[in-house]
């Protein structure tokens, strides 16, 4: 075969769709799971649909923005602007936190503002996300949300990962927005998830059922690679079945990836796989008796005596996902699967719903359904060695035409649309189509004001609708 595919989530789906779109026919794709989707799966039960947590698309990209239009219709998606909070010294403020300090005790508000005001701006560039919080925001907000925040989520030393993955995902602030913020409620939207699609019934996996849709190509389900000869490029499946490729795009775990490699003598992939860490999301999902829980999406929750780090409430995120007069939350603790026993595993899952219960003032009777998922793969860890050695590791797949993309494949912290683009590029690369660079740049859609001009409102920089478009345009032309 010219091309194979390994692993049919959503980048490994893009790929199939864009070799398709180019009448490009000599591929397999082969999936592990009885079903394709990888983590874009919904959950039906009892009235209720539930994803592997929140997955809700952030668009800002064009290209993106027309790919969901023309596999799955733009009308078919709500377009929902954020509403999350965080808990924070038992009080709820919103998020961000850095720009939304109002309400919180004062000794608070002052740690924060002198800490930013004392922030170590010297330290010229941070050497792990610890000195990167104290760089940007310094230690009172480091103190009070971004250290206790990312060490739960992370589950990892934040002394020892780089601050490399920050880049969209924590924006930073000026001392007028934080006093701004610590003075009145912050009415502005900033971040990359201010505004959010989502699939107005069947939860994400909408999206996938859609492209699967247009994809002409079998899919080849329960096919689960399990070692990969290097010398004569050869995938054998568990279920005893082999492939020959010529070039293989894979989207499967990199970690597994490498152990599965039987290599030459002058390469040492395999023994490398033991070095690459990530974390696991333990995904609780409860429906209640109950409407109207709290007038929020998501709330962060940095605080030690929960032990998830955000619960999300389905009911508002989308209508149809709840039976009338129902409602319901995700949430997601991150944990190291390597030291964590069945029975621990079992103790945090019950104190997570005891605690979830405590925080929402409901009892156990008001639970009407209930489903645990385990994401064993959910958030890469960057530490100094992925840092050091992971481009390396690519590169030499490569020179074996092994293409190693995706949030898991390439070892990183990324969204539904860079799977996607993702998918394009590696296609527009194998067949060498030429791409119109400009259609994958990150362009956003509400020019990005200028802070000095108009510092109390930083409007969102990652909205992305046909009106904004139209604005955008006037706005570069
Ligand atoms: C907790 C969490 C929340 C998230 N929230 C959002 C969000 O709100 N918005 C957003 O845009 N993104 C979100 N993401 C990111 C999003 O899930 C990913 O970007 C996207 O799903 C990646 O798709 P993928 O195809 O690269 O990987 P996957 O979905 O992991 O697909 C890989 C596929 O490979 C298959 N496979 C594995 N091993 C083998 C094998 N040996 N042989 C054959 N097949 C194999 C798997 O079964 C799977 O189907 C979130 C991720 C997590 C973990």
């Amino acid at each position: 075969m010219e091309v194979v595919i390994l692993g049919a989530g959503l980048t490994g789906l893009s790929s199939a769709y864009h070799l398709e779109k180019n009448n490009f026919f000599d591929y397999r794709i082969f999936e592990k799971n009885s079903i394709p989707g990888g983590l874009l799966k919904s959950i039906k039960q009892d009235g209720f649909t539930f994803d592997y947590t929140g997955h809700l698309l952030h668009i800002n990209n064009q290209y993106f923005f027309d790919f969901i239009d023309k596999i799955s219709g733009l009308n078919n998606f709500d377009l929902v602007t954020r509403k999350s909070s965080i808990l924070s010294n038992n009080i709820l403020t919103k998020y961000p936190f850095q720009i939304n300090l109002s309400g919180l005790p004062p000794q608070v508000i002052y740690e924060c503002i002198n800490g930013y005001i004392k922030r170590k701006s010297e330290i010229k560039k941070a050497k792990n996300f610890h000195e990167w919080v104290l760089k940007y925001f310094g230690s009172g907000i480091g103190k009070h949300f971004m250290f206790p925040f990312n060490k739960k989520m992370q589950n990892y030393d934040l002394k020892k990962i780089t601050p490399d993955w920050t880049g969209r995902f924590i924006p930073k602030t000026t001392l007028k927005n934080i006093l701004f913020g610590a003075l009145q409620t912050n009415e502005n939207l900033i971040g990359y998830n201010s505004q959010f699609y989502y699939p107005k019934k069947d939860g994400i996996q909408f999206l996938i059922d859609k492209l699967i849709k247009k994809i002409k190509q079998p899919i080849n389900t329960e096919y689960e690679a399990e070692f990969i000869d290097l010398k004569t490029k050869t995938i054998f499946f568990k279920n005893g079945h082999h492939e020959r490729f010529k070039k293989l795009i894979t989207t499967i775990p990199l970690d597994h990836l490498l152990n599965s490699l039987n290599e030459k003598s002058n390469t040492c992939l395999k023994q490398e796989s033991k070095n690459l860490v990530c974390n696991s999301v333990l995904n609780f999902n409860l429906g209640f008796n109950k409407s109207k829980l709290i007038n929020t999406h998501w709330i962060y929750v940095p605080e030690k005596k929960y032990p998830f780090y955000r619960i999300g409430f389905w009911s508002n995120i989308s209508k149809s996902s709840t039976p009338k007069n129902h409602s319901a939350i995700y949430g997601e603790i991150s944990y190291n699967s390597k030291n964590k026993t069945d029975k621990q595993i079992q103790n945090l899952k019950e104190t997570a719903i005891n605690k979830t219960l405590e925080l929402l003032e409901l009892k156990k009777i008001n639970i009407v359904t209930k489903n645990i998922l385990n994401i064993d793969r959910a958030y890469v860890v960057y530490d100094k060695w992925r840092a050091k050695n992971l481009h390396k590791i690519l590169n030499q797949l490569e020179d074996f035409n092994i293409y190693s993309i995706g949030r898991y494949g390439a070892w990183k912290y990324s969204s539904m649309q860079e799977a996607v683009i993702e998918g394009k590029t590696i296609v527009d690369d194998l067949l060498k189509v030429k791409q119109n660079k400009q259609d994958l740049n990150v362009i956003p859609a509400i020019k990005i004001e200028n802070e000095k001009n108009n510092s109390n409102h930083t409007k969102s920089n990652y909205i992305y609708t046909k009106q904004n478009k139209e604005k955008f345009d006037k706005d570069i032309s």
